[in-house]
């Protein structure tokens, strides 16, 4: 166990780096950030921000060495600087993990080999997506293998026009191709390992996309009780196979035939349990600093149905290219049982995740239809 008043070292320094550190020092940790541009929003709040690059072997060295334990909060890390600082300080989630789940082919090939059950894709690694789009048939949807977030790196294929276009995009990337899946809903499970092996899974959220970005989580997800059973169930077998300690997010499509099938997995805290931060018991964020220090894991019951809503970059005012005004914050701090999230970030851009707000109340439509009214007042 790694008590209170010991070290976390958290690699990258966005939002999610943040809020870790947020919850790491409500429970009397200090923390140090890595992050190679600063300054940065988990840098604002740790106890010390450290700026270079994750190619920077010295200074990667120096900044583990002052920690007792690491962490990433972000999953594009390469792996050669993770190996040379092994055995300076324990780092969780584990290399291996991250490997996997930083890559999509990796990460497919690996829920493949093991049966779990993911949507039906073939690999296009040679940079010719033709003969793989032939495999999994229309519609379908090309993905880059590296690098890919919010839908960066993605496109649907229907037609031929689309084929034709996708492949001069795509031409020389290391891809794979996803049969387009017909969903009813999209979920997401977050489920905690801890270094003693205990585990403890989130209730199940909800995911609203809008242009491939997580729009609304809706927690209780409104599932079916088979279908929530299935998720959890999947999520704590992933957890256990993969080896994590820490979190693991496991984002999940339920066809319109009731089959839930594994879209992504995170290793990591995740968009869609920032819902946590208000509306259970224990912060997604607590809960991963207590998984990596061997703390027991807290409990994760649902306070009250809770809606979270992303805050873009595209709700500032914007003329010709330009941020001309604020967002009016005003509704959602006058709103009763809603909470503001900001990330401390100084420029907005479009798509770019700025911040987030809840909404609680005594019945998940009700939660909804006041998460709606209040997006549309900003
Ligand atoms: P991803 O980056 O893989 O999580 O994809 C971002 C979003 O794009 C997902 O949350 C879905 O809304 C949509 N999407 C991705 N892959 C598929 C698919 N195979 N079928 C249908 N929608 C998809």
């Amino acid at each position: 166990m790694i008590p209170p008043g010991k070290t976390l070292g958290i690699l990258g320094g966005g939002q999610l780096g943040r809020m870790l550190a947020q919850a790491a020092q409500s429970l009397g940790y200090r923390v140090h950030v890595f992050e190679p541009a600063g300054p940065c929003p988990a840098g604002a709040v740790a106890d010390k921000e450290v700026n270079a690059a994750y190619d920077d072997i010295a200074a990667l060295t120096t900044f583990a060495r002052a920690c007792d334990v690491l962490t990433y909060e972000f999953e594009n890390i390469p792996s050669a600087p993770l190996a040379a600082i092994a055995g300076l300080a324990p780092l969780y989630p584990r290399a291996e993990v991250l490997h996997i789940c930083q890559n999509r082919q990796r990460e497919k090939a690996w829920l493949r080999a093991n049966n779990f059950p993911h949507v039906r894709y073939a690999e296009a690694l040679d940079g010719d997506i033709a003969p793989a789009i032939a495999v999994v048939g229309r519609p379908c949807v090309v993905k880059t293998a590296d690098f890919g977030y919010d839908g960066k790196g993605q496109m649907k294929i229907a037609s031929d026009a689309d084929l034709e276009q996708a492949a001069a995009i795509f031409r020389g990337r290391r891809c794979v191709v996803e049969r387009w899946v017909d969903f009813s809903r999209e979920i997401s499970a977050i489920v905690a390992r801890s270094s003693t092996g205990e585990t403890k899974v989130f209730p199940i959220a909800e995911n609203i996309h809008t242009r491939h970005i997580l729009d609304f989580s809706i927690v209780p997800a409104r599932v079916s009780p088979p279908v929530t059973h299935e998720a959890e169930t999947l999520a704590v077998a992933l957890a256990e196979k993969i080896g994590v300690v820490g979190l693991l997010a496991v984002e999940m499509f339920v066809t319109t035939g009731g089959e839930v099938l594994v879209n992504e997995l995170a290793p990591r805290p995740h968009n869609s349990g920032h819902w946590s931060l208000d509306g259970c018991e224990t912060s997604q964020f607590e809960q991963h600093v207590r998984a990596v220090c061997g703390l027991p894991l807290g409990e994760v019951t649902v306070r009250e149905p809770t809606v979270m809503v992303n805050i873009l970059g595209d709700a500032w005012r914007w003329q010709e290219g330009r941020v001309i005004g604020d967002p009016s914050w005003g509704a959602i701090l006058a709103a009763p049982r809603a909470k503001l999230h900001l990330y401390g970030k100084t420029e907005p851009r479009p798509g770019r995740k700025m911040g987030h707000f809840t909404v609680r109340d005594a019945d998940i439509a009700t939660a909804l239809t006041r998460a709606q009214e209040l997006k549309q007042k900003l």
